[in-house]
C-alpha cells in the first residue's frame, strides 16, 4: 500500500530506514530494494551516494557512484532524494531531510555559484569567498520585477519592503552566523538593495567596518511613499546569541555575555587594542599632540602589552585623518572632536599610572608621575583627586565614611575599571551622536527596516571551554528562565534569579571564587530540568541540541568591574564635559538600585540584560526575516565545502529544526505543466489519454496514482504536494519503466 508508505515516510523525515523482515523491526517502514537511491556512511564518516544492488536485511550490497561495489551494514544507509530534486531552491522541498542530503543539495548549488538556498522562512547563505556576479543593476532589477524567484538576500529584502509598505508594519532582517560567515556583507547587501528603492544617503556612515565589532542593529527608515528619510545605528556592547522563529512564533534565544571592552585594558598576543588609538598616536597634528600630551603608541602600556602595533599596509595617521572627516560628516563640532580625543588620551595616560606600597599589608598610593598628571588634567581634575579615587575606597563606619587604601591589585582594577568606563561611555556617545545626526531632518512615520547583524563566536579564544555552537532552538521558556527569569521588576522588590544574576550577585560576595559560584547556581537552579550541576565547577544547559558544557572558570573575574563610587564621583564633579556625562547617565541607571553604591556600580551582567531588553522590545514590535551565513570553510577560500563544518554550522542554528516546522504545510511546488510533462509518460503506458490541458493531466494523473486529497492542492498553474510525495511517485515511475 503505496499511501500507507507514504504517510511513515512523511513521518520519518529523518529517513531511518527499517528493513523488511529484519530482526526485531517491529514496525516496517519503508523497504530496502533494490534500485533504492541511498547515502551510505564509509568508515571515514563520510557519506557516498550509490544504489542498493541487493540486501539480505541487516547487509546490503550497494554500487556506488564512483563505481565501487560495497557490502555495507544496513543500519549505515540512508535514503537519498531522486535525481529530479536534485540542488532544489527550498530545503523544505526534499522527500528525505537526513544530513546527507540537506548538506549535499547546499553543496550542488554551493558548486554552482548558487549561494542562496532557503529552508522554509529563513535564507541560507553559503560564503562564496570570491566575487559572484549577482549583485548588480541588473539583479536589482529582476527582483524588483518579480522576474526570478530563486533565493537571494534582495529577495529577502523585497519581501521585507513590501510588507512593509502593503502592511504597514514594521519588519527586521536578522542575521545570524560564525564570525566570517558573511554576516557584515549580506547586511550590506540588504542596505545595498533597499537604497535602491530610494535616496539613502547618510547611512553609508554605518557601512564602516570598524565598527563591526560591535553587534549592530540598523534601522533604516521609510517615508509613507516609501522613501528612505533616514537610518539608525545601535550598537550592543556585548554578545548576544538569538535566534527568532517567526514561522511558528515561538522565540528561541541563547543569550550570552562577553566582555569586550576589557579590549581597552587587555589584550591577547597579535592582538590590537581599538584602532582609534593607534590612529590618535600617529595622526595628530603637533598642536593637538602639544594640547593633550601625547605620546606615539609604543610609549603607553596598554597599546604595548601585545607585540601588535601596526597593521601592514595600514597607515593609522591616514585613518585619523579620515575619521575626522567623517565626524565633520556626522556634524561633531570640533571641540567636541577635542573633547573625544581628550578622553582617549586620558584612557591612555590611566594605562600608565604606576602604583607604589606604602604600608605593610601591601596597600599602594598611585604615583604622583606625568601620567597621574596627564591622565587627571584630560579629565578635568586635580591630580590628587585622581590619584585618592584609584587607590583608596570608603566604607561606612556608624555615620562616618572612612577611606580605606586598596591593595595593588584592587588599585590596578580599579583604575583599569576607570579606563574601561571611560572608553565604552564616549562610544556610547559617539553613537548617539551619530545617530541625532542621521535623524536630524528625517520624518519619521514609524515605518522601518532592521537589520541585525549579530556577530561571531569562535573569536572568543579567550573564554575557553565554553561551546558557543550550540544554540537554544526551541520554545523552551524553562530554559530561558535559566540564564535570565527576565523580571521586568528588576531592582524592585522581587530578586532575579538566573545565571546572569548569580553571576552577578556572586561577583560582588567577598571570597567569591569560581567554585563558590559554580555551587551557587547548583543550589539556586538544580530545580531547573535544563541544569545539570553535578560536576565541580562545572556546569551543563540543555539546549535542544544536546547539553552544553560550561566552565565557571575565570566566568567571575570577567564579570567583576570594580568601577567604584569613588571614581564615578570623581568623575562627576570633573572640569570636563564628557566625563560629567557619563557619570550622571552611570547615576541614572535604573539598575543601579540593586548593588549598593559602594560596591560594584553596574557590572556587565546587569548592563546587558538592559541592552537585552531594548532589543527585545525593538524586535518583538517587527516581522523577523531570518538569513543564516554558513563558512563553508575554515581557511576563506572559494569552492572549499567541508562537510563537517557546514553541518555543525547548520545544526547550530537550528536550520533541521526549521525545515521540520516548514514541511508540515505543502513544500513541494510544480507548476502543472511540469507535473504532466514528468508523468504523463507513465500514464500513457496504463490508459491512453486524449491530449488536454495539463491541469486536467494533472488533475487525473494524481487520481491515477492514488494519491490522497489530502496530500495535495492543487492551483491553476501550480500544484502543492506535502512531502514525500514526488518520491513515492519517482519510486513508481521506476518500478513500471
Ligand atoms: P562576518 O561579518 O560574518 O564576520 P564578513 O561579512 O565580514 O563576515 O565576511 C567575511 C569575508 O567573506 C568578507 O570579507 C568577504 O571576503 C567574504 N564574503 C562574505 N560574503 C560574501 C559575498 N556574498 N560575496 C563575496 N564575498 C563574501
Ligand atoms: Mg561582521
Amino acid at each position: 500500500n503505496l499511501d500507507a508508505v507514504e504517510e511513515k515516510k512523511g513521518e520519518d523525515l529523518e529517513g531511518k530506514i527499517e528493513v523488511k523482515g529484519g530482526k526485531g523491526t517491529a514496525n516496517v517502514g519503508y523497504f530496502i530494494n533494490k534500485k533504492l537511491h541511498v547515502w551510505c556512511r564509509l568508515s571515514n564518516g563520510m557519506w557516498a551516494s550509490g544504489t542498493v544492488q541487493s540486501t539480505s536485511g541487516e547487509e546490503s550490497i550497494v554500487s556506488l557512484s564512483n563505481g565501487n561495489v560495497i557490502k555495507v551494514c544496513t543500519s549505515q544507509l540512508l535514503p537519498a532524494n531522486p535525481g529530479i530534486l536534485e540542488g532544489v531552491n527550498d530545503l523544505i522541498q526534499l522527500s528525505y531531510l537526513n544530513e546527507p542530503s540537506v548538506l549535499h543539495n547546499l553543496k550542488c548549488r554551493y558548486s554552482h555559484d548558487m549561494i542562496y538556498s532557503k529552508a522554509g522562512p529563513v535564507l541560507i547563505a553559503v560564503n562564496p569567498f570570491k566575487d559572484v556576479q549577482i549583485y548588480g543593476k541588473d539583479f536589482v532589477t529582476s527582483y524588483r520585477e518579480k522576474a526570478t524567484d530563486s533565493p537571494h538576500v534582495f529577495a529577502m529584502a523585497d519581501n521585507a519592503y513590501n510588507e512593509m509598505m502593503n502592511d504597514g508594519l514594521n519588519q527586521s532582517i536578522i542575521i545570524s552566523g560564525e564570525s566570517g560567515a558573511g554576516k557584515t556583507e549580506t547586511a550590506k547587501f540588504a542596505m545595498q538593495y533597499l537604497a535602491s528603492l530610494g535616496a539613502f544617503g547618510n547611512a553609508k556612515t554605518s557601512r564602516n567596518d570598524n565598527s563591526s565589532r560591535f553587534g549592530k542593529l540598523i534601522d533604516i527608515h521609510f517615508t509613507a511613499s516609501g522613501k528612505i528619510s533616514g537610518a539608525n545605528i545601535q550598537t550592543f556592547q556585548h554578545y548576544i546569541r538569538f535566534y527568532l522563529c517567526c514561522h511558528v512564533l515561538c522565540l528561541m534565544w541563547m543569550l550570552f555575555v562577553t566582555f569586550e571592552q576589557s579590549r581597552v585594558v587587555q589584550l591577547a598576543a597579535g592582538e590590537r587594542s581599538y584602532h582609534i588609538f593607534y590612529q590618535l598616536c600617529a595622526g595628530a597634528s603637533p598642536a593637538l599632540r602639544e594640547r593633550l600630551n601625547l605620546k606615539m603608541a609604543n610609549e603607553y602600556n596598554y597599546l604595548v602589552q601585545s607585540d601588535c602595533l601596526v597593521i601592514n599596509g595600514v597607515d593609522d595617521g591616514q585613518k585619523f585623518q579620515k575619521l575626522k572627516e567623517a565626524f565633520d560628516i556626522v556634524q561633531i563640532c570640533k571641540e567636541e572632536q577635542e573633547q573625544v580625543f581628550a578622553m582617549l588620551a586620558a584612557v591612555l595616560w590611566l594605562g600608565n599610572i604606576s602604583f607604589q606600597v606604602i604600608d605593610k599589608e601591601n596597600h599602594v598610593e598611585a604615583l604622583a608621575d606625568e601620567a597621574l598628571t596627564s591622565a587627571a588634567t584630560l579629565i578635568g581634575c586635580a591630580p590628587h583627586e585622581l590619584m585618592q579615587a584609584i587607590s583608596t575606597y570608603r566604607i561606612q563606619v556608624g555615620k562616618d565614611r572612612i577611606a580605606k587604601k586598596l591593595t595593588l591589585q584592587q588599585a590596578i582594577g580599579t583604575r583599569d575599571a576607570l579606563a574601561k568606563f571611560i572608553y565604552a561611555s564616549l562610544f556610547d556617545w559617539l553613537v548617539e551622536q551619530i545617530n541625532k545626526s542621521l535623524e536630524a531632518g528625517k520624518k519619521h512615520i514609524g515605518r522601518s527596516i532592521s537589520i541585525l547583524d549579530i556577530y561571531g563566536f569562535e573569536s572568543l579564544k579567550d573564554l575557553e571551554g565554553i561551546d558557543w555552537s550550540k544554540v537554544v532552538f526551541e520554545d523552551n521558556q524553562e530554559c530561558l528562565d535559566l540564564f535570565e527569569k527576565i523580571e521586568l521588576e528588576l531592582g524592585l522588590t522581587k530578586k532575579p534569579l538566573g545565571i546572569l544574576s548569580l553571576l552577578d550577585e556572586e561577583s560582588n560576595a567577598p571570597n567569591s571564587t569560581d567554585f563558590t559560584l559554580a555551587n551557587k547556581l547548583k543550589q539556586h537552579l538544580n530545580s531547573n530540568s535544563y541544569f545539570k550541576g553535578d560536576r565541580g565547577r562545572a556546569f551543563g544547559v540543555l539546549h535542544f541540541a544536546g547539553e552544553v558544557h560550561y566552565d565557571t572558570n575565570g566566568f567571575l573575574d570577567k564579570n567583576r568591574d570594580p568601577l567604584s563610587s569613588e571614581v564615578v564621583q570623581l568623575l562627576s564633579s570633573c572640569d570636563s564635559q564628557l566625563p560629567q556625562l557619563f557619570a550622571k547617565k552611570m547615576f541614572n541607571q535604573p539598575l543601579q538600585s540593586i548593588t549598593s553604591l559602594d560596591t560594584t556600580m553596574q557590572s556587565v551582567a546587569l548592563q546587558f540584560k538592559g541592552q537585552l531588553f531594548k532589543l527585545m522590545h525593538q524586535l518583538e514590535s517587527t516581522r523577523p526575516h531570518f538569513i543564516c551565513c554558513i563558512k563553508p570553510n575554515s581557511k576563506q577560500l572559494p569552492g572549499t565545502y567541508e562537510e563537517d563544518l557546514v553541518l555543525q554550522q547548520l545544526r547550530c542554528c537550528g536550520i533541521f529544526e526549521v525545515i521540520r516546522i516548514s514541511r508540515s504545510g505543502y513544500p513541494t511546488r510544480m507548476t502543472n505543466q511540469a507535473f504532466s510533462e514528468s508523468y504523463l509518460i507513465l500514464f500513457l503506458l496504463s490508459e491512453p489519454i486524449v491530449s488536454q490541458d495539463s491541469l486536467s493531466i494533472s488533475v487525473a494523473l494524481l487520481k491515477q496514482f492514488n494519491v490522497l486529497p489530502q496530500m495535495y492542492q492543487i492551483g491553476y498553474t501550480k500544484l502543492f504536494l506535502r512531502t514525500g510525495q514526488i518520491s513515492a511517485l519517482e519510486d513508481r515511475r521506476k518500478q513500471v519503466l
